[in-house]
Protein backbone atom coordinates (compact mmCIF):
# COMPACT_ATOMS: atom_id res chain seq x y z
CA UNK A 1 0.00 0.00 0.00
CA UNK A 2 1.01 3.57 -0.39
CA UNK A 3 2.30 5.53 2.66
CA UNK A 4 3.73 9.43 2.82
CA UNK A 5 6.77 8.75 4.72
CA UNK A 6 10.49 10.54 5.35
CA UNK A 7 13.94 9.83 6.71
CA UNK A 8 13.72 11.21 9.89
CA UNK A 9 16.00 14.60 10.39
CA UNK A 10 17.18 14.65 6.30
CA UNK A 11 15.39 16.96 4.13
CA UNK A 12 14.09 16.18 0.95
CA UNK A 13 13.12 12.80 1.88
CA UNK A 14 9.51 12.84 2.07
CA UNK A 15 8.09 10.48 -0.56
CA UNK A 16 5.26 8.57 -1.48
CA UNK A 17 6.79 5.07 -0.99
CA UNK A 18 5.15 1.23 -1.28
CA UNK A 19 5.24 -0.31 2.68
CA UNK A 20 3.54 -3.77 3.82
CA UNK A 21 0.26 -3.59 4.40
CA UNK A 22 -0.97 -3.66 8.24
CA UNK A 23 -2.08 -7.16 9.67
CA UNK A 24 -5.43 -6.81 11.41
CA UNK A 25 -5.07 -7.26 14.82
CA UNK A 26 -6.95 -8.92 17.20
CA UNK A 27 -8.59 -6.12 20.13
CA UNK A 28 -7.85 -3.79 17.39
CA UNK A 29 -9.32 -1.39 15.01
CA UNK A 30 -8.53 -1.29 10.88
CA UNK A 31 -9.18 1.96 9.49
CA UNK A 32 -8.73 2.84 5.65
CA UNK A 33 -7.13 6.54 5.84
CA UNK A 34 -9.65 9.09 4.38
CA UNK A 35 -7.97 12.36 4.85
CA UNK A 36 -4.63 13.58 6.27
CA UNK A 37 -4.38 17.44 8.23
CA UNK A 38 -0.74 18.89 7.35
CA UNK A 39 0.29 21.17 9.95
CA UNK A 40 3.60 23.03 11.02
CA UNK A 41 4.97 20.24 12.95
CA UNK A 42 4.96 18.00 9.36
CA UNK A 43 6.73 21.06 7.77
CA UNK A 44 9.40 20.91 10.31
CA UNK A 45 9.98 16.72 9.88
CA UNK A 46 9.48 17.37 6.18
CA UNK A 47 12.51 19.80 6.32
CA UNK A 48 14.49 17.37 8.63
CA UNK A 49 14.57 19.46 12.06
CA UNK A 50 12.28 16.78 13.90
CA UNK A 51 10.69 13.73 14.04
CA UNK A 52 12.01 10.55 14.83
CA UNK A 53 11.21 6.38 13.49
CA UNK A 54 9.77 3.97 16.03
CA UNK A 55 13.11 1.48 16.36
CA UNK A 56 15.54 0.61 13.57
CA UNK A 57 13.39 1.39 11.10
CA UNK A 58 14.71 3.57 9.00
CA UNK A 59 11.67 5.54 7.89
CA UNK A 60 8.89 7.24 9.58
CA UNK A 61 5.42 7.19 7.77
CA UNK A 62 4.06 10.56 8.85
CA UNK A 63 0.62 12.17 9.57
CA UNK A 64 -0.60 12.88 12.66
CA UNK A 65 -4.12 14.65 11.77
CA UNK A 66 -6.07 12.21 10.72
CA UNK A 67 -9.54 10.89 9.77
CA UNK A 68 -10.00 7.46 8.77
CA UNK A 69 -13.35 4.98 8.16
CA UNK A 70 -13.49 1.64 10.54
CA UNK A 71 -12.74 -1.41 8.23
CA UNK A 72 -12.73 -3.89 11.01
CA UNK A 73 -13.85 -3.07 14.46
CA UNK A 74 -13.76 -5.75 17.73
CA UNK A 75 -17.37 -6.68 18.63
CA UNK A 76 -16.49 -5.37 22.30
CA UNK A 77 -15.68 -1.86 21.42
CA UNK A 78 -18.05 1.61 20.65
CA UNK A 79 -16.59 0.83 17.08
CA UNK A 80 -18.39 -0.65 13.68
CA UNK A 81 -17.18 -0.89 10.34
CA UNK A 82 -18.42 2.01 8.35
CA UNK A 83 -17.89 4.32 11.38
CA UNK A 84 -15.67 7.58 11.39
CA UNK A 85 -12.56 7.62 13.50
CA UNK A 86 -10.06 9.94 14.84
CA UNK A 87 -6.89 8.49 16.15
CA UNK A 88 -4.73 9.78 18.86
CA UNK A 89 -1.38 11.05 18.32
CA UNK A 90 0.24 10.19 21.84
CA UNK A 91 0.81 7.13 23.71
CA UNK A 92 1.95 6.86 27.29
CA UNK A 93 5.12 6.02 27.93
CA UNK A 94 5.94 2.32 29.00
CA UNK A 95 7.31 3.15 32.44
CA UNK A 96 4.77 4.57 32.72
CA UNK A 97 5.28 8.46 34.87
CA UNK A 98 2.34 8.99 37.35
CA UNK A 99 0.68 11.18 34.23
CA UNK A 100 0.69 8.76 31.86
CA UNK A 101 -0.46 6.11 34.36
CA UNK A 102 -3.55 8.09 34.69
CA UNK A 103 -4.56 8.79 31.02
CA UNK A 104 -3.12 12.02 31.14
CA UNK A 105 -0.18 11.16 28.40
CA UNK A 106 -0.54 15.14 27.35
CA UNK A 107 1.68 15.92 30.52
CA UNK A 108 4.09 12.95 30.72
CA UNK A 109 6.57 13.59 32.76
CA UNK A 110 9.86 11.96 31.67
CA UNK A 111 9.85 12.01 27.61
CA UNK A 112 9.49 8.52 26.97
CA UNK A 113 6.07 9.01 25.14
CA UNK A 114 5.52 8.01 21.63
CA UNK A 115 3.71 10.10 18.31
CA UNK A 116 2.30 8.79 15.96
CA UNK A 117 3.67 10.05 12.83
CA UNK A 118 5.96 12.61 15.15
CA UNK A 119 8.30 10.92 17.46
CA UNK A 120 8.80 6.84 17.13
CA UNK A 121 5.75 5.82 16.34
CA UNK A 122 4.44 5.54 12.64
CA UNK A 123 1.91 7.80 11.94
CA UNK A 124 -1.88 7.79 9.78
CA UNK A 125 -0.64 8.50 6.13
CA UNK A 126 -0.81 5.48 4.60
CA UNK A 127 -3.71 4.02 2.91
CA UNK A 128 -5.15 1.60 5.82
CA UNK A 129 -3.65 1.55 9.78
CA UNK A 130 -4.15 -0.05 12.93
CA UNK A 131 -5.51 1.33 15.59
CA UNK A 132 -6.03 0.59 19.18
CA UNK A 133 -9.73 1.71 20.22
CA UNK A 134 -8.36 3.13 23.89
CA UNK A 135 -6.45 6.10 21.18
CA UNK A 136 -9.34 6.54 19.30
CA UNK A 137 -12.81 8.68 18.98
CA UNK A 138 -15.87 8.00 17.13
CA UNK A 139 -17.34 10.68 14.66
CA UNK A 140 -21.03 11.76 14.16
CA UNK A 141 -21.26 11.36 10.31
CA UNK A 142 -22.47 14.60 10.03
CA UNK A 143 -18.77 15.46 10.93
CA UNK A 144 -17.47 14.07 7.80
CA UNK A 145 -16.66 17.42 5.68
CA UNK A 146 -14.30 18.64 8.74
CA UNK A 147 -13.70 16.02 11.05
CA UNK A 148 -9.92 16.16 9.96
CA UNK A 149 -9.62 19.01 12.50
CA UNK A 150 -10.44 16.84 15.61
CA UNK A 151 -6.62 16.38 16.29
CA UNK A 152 -5.99 20.49 15.89
CA UNK A 153 -9.34 21.34 17.87
CA UNK A 154 -8.13 18.79 20.76
CA UNK A 155 -4.46 20.69 21.35
CA UNK A 156 -6.70 23.95 21.38
CA UNK A 157 -9.66 22.33 24.07
CA UNK A 158 -6.01 21.40 25.76
CA UNK A 159 -5.05 24.68 26.00
CA UNK A 160 -8.08 26.20 26.98
CA UNK A 161 -8.64 23.76 29.57
CA UNK A 162 -5.56 24.64 31.43
CA UNK A 163 -6.25 28.21 31.55
CA UNK A 164 -9.27 27.84 32.63
CA UNK A 165 -7.86 25.44 35.33
CA UNK A 166 -5.15 28.25 36.36
CA UNK A 167 -7.55 31.14 36.19
CA UNK A 168 -9.39 29.54 39.29
CA UNK A 169 -6.37 30.12 41.86
CA UNK A 170 -8.55 33.58 42.11
CA UNK A 171 -11.72 35.05 42.03
CA UNK A 172 -11.15 35.97 38.36
CA UNK A 173 -14.32 37.17 35.66
CA UNK A 174 -11.99 37.18 32.45
CA UNK A 175 -13.26 39.04 29.24
CA UNK A 176 -11.22 39.90 26.62
CA UNK A 177 -8.94 37.42 24.88
CA UNK A 178 -6.32 37.94 22.74
CA UNK A 179 -5.29 35.25 20.09
CA UNK A 180 -1.63 36.18 18.40
CA UNK A 181 -1.58 34.38 14.86
CA UNK A 182 -4.56 33.53 12.60
CA UNK A 183 -3.22 29.66 11.52
CA UNK A 184 -5.36 26.83 12.41
CA UNK A 185 -4.51 26.51 15.86
CA UNK A 186 -5.53 30.61 16.60
CA UNK A 187 -8.23 30.35 14.51
CA UNK A 188 -9.78 27.51 16.43
CA UNK A 189 -8.59 28.83 19.62
CA UNK A 190 -10.63 31.66 18.45
CA UNK A 191 -13.56 29.50 17.79
CA UNK A 192 -13.73 28.00 21.61
CA UNK A 193 -13.11 31.37 22.95
CA UNK A 194 -16.26 32.25 21.44
CA UNK A 195 -17.84 29.44 22.32
CA UNK A 196 -17.23 30.43 26.29
CA UNK A 197 -18.62 33.70 25.64
CA UNK A 198 -15.15 35.91 25.66
CA UNK A 199 -14.43 38.90 23.86
CA UNK A 200 -12.23 37.65 21.25
CA UNK A 201 -9.16 39.36 19.26
CA UNK A 202 -6.97 38.00 16.85
CA UNK A 203 -3.63 39.45 16.18
CA UNK A 204 -2.14 38.24 12.63
CA UNK A 205 0.06 39.92 10.28
CA UNK A 206 -2.02 38.99 7.20
CA UNK A 207 -4.00 41.98 5.94
CA UNK A 208 -5.67 40.02 2.88
CA UNK A 209 -6.84 36.63 2.22
CA UNK A 210 -9.51 35.08 3.90
CA UNK A 211 -8.15 35.05 7.78
CA UNK A 212 -9.62 38.88 8.70
CA UNK A 213 -12.99 37.57 7.61
CA UNK A 214 -13.02 34.22 9.43
CA UNK A 215 -12.31 36.10 12.38
CA UNK A 216 -15.10 38.65 12.21
CA UNK A 217 -17.67 36.26 10.89
CA UNK A 218 -16.77 34.26 14.30
CA UNK A 219 -18.14 37.86 15.76
CA UNK A 220 -14.36 38.58 16.75
CA UNK A 221 -12.37 41.31 16.16
CA UNK A 222 -9.25 41.26 13.81
CA UNK A 223 -6.09 42.90 14.30
CA UNK A 224 -2.67 43.77 12.53
CA UNK A 225 -0.21 46.55 12.32
CA UNK A 226 2.32 46.73 15.32
CA UNK A 227 1.01 44.17 18.09
CA UNK A 228 2.83 46.39 21.13
CA UNK A 229 -0.13 49.92 20.02
CA UNK A 230 -3.08 47.24 20.68
CA UNK A 231 -5.37 49.34 22.44
CA UNK A 232 -6.38 46.45 24.16
CA UNK A 233 -5.33 44.96 27.93
CA UNK A 234 -6.28 40.87 27.41
CA UNK A 235 -6.94 39.01 30.73
CA UNK A 236 -6.15 35.71 28.37
CA UNK A 237 -3.76 35.59 25.91
CA UNK A 238 -2.92 32.87 23.71
CA UNK A 239 0.05 32.79 21.93
CA UNK A 240 0.13 30.49 18.79
CA UNK A 241 2.73 32.18 16.49
CA UNK A 242 6.02 30.68 18.10
CA UNK A 243 7.49 34.00 17.12
CA UNK A 244 9.55 35.59 20.45
CA UNK A 245 8.85 39.05 19.56
CA UNK A 246 5.46 38.15 19.33
CA UNK A 247 5.66 36.74 23.03
CA UNK A 248 7.43 40.15 24.56
CA UNK A 249 5.09 42.50 22.51
CA UNK A 250 1.86 40.36 23.95
CA UNK A 251 2.90 40.22 27.45
CA UNK A 252 3.26 43.64 27.79
CA UNK A 253 -0.52 44.29 27.14
CA UNK A 254 -1.49 41.43 29.91
CA UNK A 255 -3.83 42.56 32.64
CA UNK A 256 -3.17 42.17 36.27
CA UNK A 257 -3.73 38.55 37.19
CA UNK A 258 -3.48 37.68 33.28
CA UNK A 259 -2.21 34.31 31.92
CA UNK A 260 -0.59 33.93 28.80
CA UNK A 261 -0.61 30.32 27.03
CA UNK A 262 2.10 29.67 24.40
CA UNK A 263 0.34 26.94 22.04
CA UNK A 264 3.08 27.97 19.19
CA UNK A 265 5.86 25.74 18.40
CA UNK A 266 8.38 27.66 15.88
CA UNK A 267 12.22 25.87 15.21
CA UNK A 268 12.81 29.33 13.70
CA UNK A 269 15.65 31.75 14.95
CA UNK A 270 13.18 34.36 16.81
CA UNK A 271 15.52 36.85 18.37
CA UNK A 272 13.61 39.66 21.12
CA UNK A 273 15.23 42.13 22.97
CA UNK A 274 14.50 41.36 26.98
CA UNK A 275 14.97 42.98 29.97
CA UNK A 276 14.60 40.32 32.56
CA UNK A 277 14.38 41.61 35.49
CA UNK A 278 11.90 44.24 33.92
CA UNK A 279 9.87 41.37 33.04
CA UNK A 280 9.81 39.21 36.22
CA UNK A 281 8.58 42.20 37.95
CA UNK A 282 6.15 42.66 35.60
CA UNK A 283 5.17 38.65 36.51
CA UNK A 284 5.38 38.98 39.73
CA UNK A 285 3.52 42.41 41.00
CA UNK A 286 0.90 41.44 38.03
CA UNK A 287 -0.02 37.51 39.86
CA UNK A 288 0.39 36.89 35.78
CA UNK A 289 1.16 33.57 34.35
CA UNK A 290 2.96 32.31 31.29
CA UNK A 291 2.85 28.74 30.40
CA UNK A 292 3.26 25.81 27.74
CA UNK A 293 0.32 23.64 26.40
CA UNK A 294 0.93 20.52 23.94
CA UNK A 295 -0.57 17.48 23.13
CA UNK A 296 -4.05 16.48 24.06
CA UNK A 297 -5.95 13.58 26.13
CA UNK A 298 -9.01 11.60 25.67
CA UNK A 299 -10.84 14.30 27.34
CA UNK A 300 -9.92 16.74 25.07
CA UNK A 301 -10.92 15.19 22.27
CA UNK A 302 -14.21 14.59 23.79
CA UNK A 303 -13.93 18.30 23.58
CA UNK A 304 -13.18 18.62 20.40
CA UNK A 305 -16.10 17.09 18.97
CA UNK A 306 -18.59 18.77 20.83
CA UNK A 307 -16.87 22.00 19.56
CA UNK A 308 -16.88 20.71 16.09
CA UNK A 309 -20.69 19.64 16.13
CA UNK A 310 -21.49 23.00 18.26
CA UNK A 311 -19.57 25.21 15.33
CA UNK A 312 -21.36 26.12 12.27
CA UNK A 313 -20.18 23.75 9.53
CA UNK A 314 -19.78 26.49 6.83
CA UNK A 315 -17.12 28.28 8.94
CA UNK A 316 -15.03 25.18 10.03
CA UNK A 317 -15.31 24.07 6.12
CA UNK A 318 -13.69 27.76 5.24
CA UNK A 319 -10.75 26.59 7.32
CA UNK A 320 -9.52 23.32 5.08
CA UNK A 321 -8.42 25.90 2.39
CA UNK A 322 -6.88 22.80 -0.41
CA UNK A 323 -7.65 19.30 -0.29
CA UNK A 324 -4.75 17.83 -2.46
CA UNK A 325 -5.21 14.17 -4.08
CA UNK A 326 -2.37 11.60 -3.08
CA UNK A 327 -0.89 11.64 -6.14
CA UNK A 328 -0.39 15.32 -5.84
CA UNK A 329 1.14 15.11 -2.23
CA UNK A 330 3.86 17.34 -3.20
CA UNK A 331 1.88 20.35 -3.97
CA UNK A 332 -0.19 19.98 0.15
CA UNK A 333 3.65 20.66 1.24
CA UNK A 334 3.88 24.12 -1.06
CA UNK A 335 2.86 26.70 1.24
CA UNK A 336 0.53 29.56 -0.41
CA UNK A 337 -0.42 32.70 1.03
CA UNK A 338 -3.63 32.04 1.72
CA UNK A 339 -3.47 28.50 2.66
CA UNK A 340 -5.22 27.70 6.34
CA UNK A 341 -5.24 24.08 6.82
CA UNK A 342 -4.26 21.97 3.69
CA UNK A 343 -5.87 18.26 3.62
CA UNK A 344 -4.35 15.37 1.54
CA UNK A 345 -7.33 13.33 0.65
CA UNK A 346 -6.86 9.69 0.71
CA UNK A 347 -10.23 8.56 0.01
CA UNK A 348 -8.87 9.64 -3.76
CA UNK A 349 -6.84 7.00 -4.58
CA UNK A 350 -7.80 3.69 -5.93
CA UNK A 351 -6.73 1.48 -3.55
CA UNK A 352 -3.95 -0.70 -4.90
CA UNK A 353 -3.47 -3.33 -2.55
CA UNK A 354 -5.38 -4.95 0.31
CA UNK A 355 -4.35 -5.48 3.57
CA UNK A 356 -2.69 -8.76 5.10
CA UNK A 357 -5.41 -11.47 6.05
CA UNK A 358 -3.88 -12.40 9.60
CA UNK A 359 -5.18 -16.00 8.89
CA UNK A 360 -2.81 -16.13 6.23
C1 LIG B 1 0.78 17.99 17.58
C2 LIG B 1 0.82 17.51 19.01
C3 LIG B 1 2.23 17.08 19.36
C4 LIG B 1 3.19 18.22 19.10
C5 LIG B 1 4.65 17.91 19.47
C6 LIG B 1 1.83 19.05 17.36
O1 LIG B 1 1.83 19.42 16.02
O2 LIG B 1 -0.49 18.51 17.27
O3 LIG B 1 -0.10 16.45 19.17
O4 LIG B 1 2.27 16.70 20.72
O5 LIG B 1 3.12 18.58 17.73
O6 LIG B 1 5.20 16.83 18.79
Amino acid sequence: MHALTVQPKQARSLGLRSIDPPVPQSGKLLVKCLEIGICGTDSEIVAGHYGEAPGRQEHLVIGHECLGEVLQAPPDTPFARGDLVVGFVRRPDPVPCENCAAGEWDMCRNGGYTERGIKAADGYASEHFILSPDYAIKLPMALRSVGVLTEPVSVVAKAWEQVLRIGSRSSWHPCHVLITGAGPIGLLAALLGRQLGFDIHVFDRNTSGPKPDLVRDLGAQYHNGSLSSLYLQPDIIIECTGAAGVLVDAFQLLASNGILCLAGLSSGQHVADLDLNAFGTRLVLGNDVIFGSVNANRRHYEQAVTALEKAPRAWLERLITRRVALNDWQQAFDRRDDDIKVVIDFASISTTSAFHDAAH
